[in-house]
């Protein structure tokens, strides 16, 4: 996902990750004509977790999301306050079951947020009842409040869909394919997931090419993850962030290897964190 993907430009992308393979689809979308897709394939589960040395410039994890179930859990609080059931509509939702946009007519719930935020969730019509589909917006929208409110504040819709796929972030959504969840939370990365697709919505547009955080990417040893390092401009933001906010909110969830593996390896991408004074809220005070 970069920031490109919301200017006027009208390509659209689509963020991912996974567990066993790292599966990334980004979509260029011009008027009218669907362009370009790029799948990278590649990471097995052994070799996600495994620490290297800062120094030697290659990133110590090779992806961020797998290297600590507990920066948050279901545990912690979520401001999700109600769901408002909208009926049906139709909607273009992107489903990767087919890797395209397609017209749907999906049950529509509005979330609304103690902290004021709403989110439109989308259903896919094959979920059939509206019974069956309230229940599954319910879930979402309450894994939803417990993304700090930094990251929800561009998250406009979630289109939820069948299917084991990979989960997306960006064009202002948080794609979802309800058996990936079985998936990620058999892993306890449910959360950490949502962090990252969610930092891809509501930060990448804003800072992924901000001149402050190019500088510490060049000044930094090294990236956080293979995948970062590989993705720069699409996810070395999502893959930092996630750790800027478990070293600096959640330290006593980390081991002291983690912690000083991190803070070596990108000391002024964490400074750049450090100084946007984001809200937090609900998971810190
Ligand atoms: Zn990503």
């Amino acid at each position: 996902m970069c920031a490109r993907s919301f200017s006027t430009h009208h390509l659209l992308g689509i963020d991912s990750y996974k567990q066993v393979k790292h599966s990334t689809l980004r979509i260029q979308r011009k008027p009218l004509v669907m362009k370009f897709a790029r799948i990278v394939l590649g990471l097995s589960l052994t070799s996600l977790c495994s620490p290297g040395l800062a120094d030697d410039k290659k990133p110590p994890y090779h992806g961020t999301i797998f290297i600590n179930g507990d920066i948050v859990t279901e545990k912690d609080e979520s401001v999700f306050e109600r769901l408002e059931a909208k009926g049906t509509d139709k909607r273009r939702m992107f489903d990767r079951r087919v890797d395209k946009f397609i017209e749907n007519e999906p049950f529509l719930f509005d979330a609304y947020y103690s902290d004021g935020l709403k989110i439109e969730i989308q259903v896919n019509s094959e979920f059939e009842s509206s019974d069956k589909a309230a229940v599954i917006a319910e879930e979402y929208a309450k894994e939803y409040g417990r993304l700090p409110k930094c990251l929800r504040v561009n998250v406009r819709t979630s289109w939820i869909h069948p299917g084991k796929q990979l989960f997306g972030g960006g064009n202002e959504n948080l794609l979802v394919h309800v058996e990936q969840t079985a998936e990620y939370r058999k892993q306890r990365i449910l959360e950490e997931t949502l962090i990252h697709e969610a930092t891809h919505t509501s930060l990448d547009p804003i800072y992924t090419r901000h001149p402050d955080w190019v500088k510490a990417q060049q000044s930094d040893p090294t990236a956080i993850s293979t995948y970062a390092k590989d993705h720069p401009n699409r996810e070395d933001l999502a893959e930092t962030f996630l750790l800027w906010f478990a070293i600096r909110h959640r330290r006593d969830r980390l081991t002291a290897e983690q912690i000083e593996t991190i803070e070596k390896s990108i000391p002024a991408r964490l400074a750049f964190f450090d100084g946007l004074q984001l809200n937090l809220s609900p998971l810190v005070k």
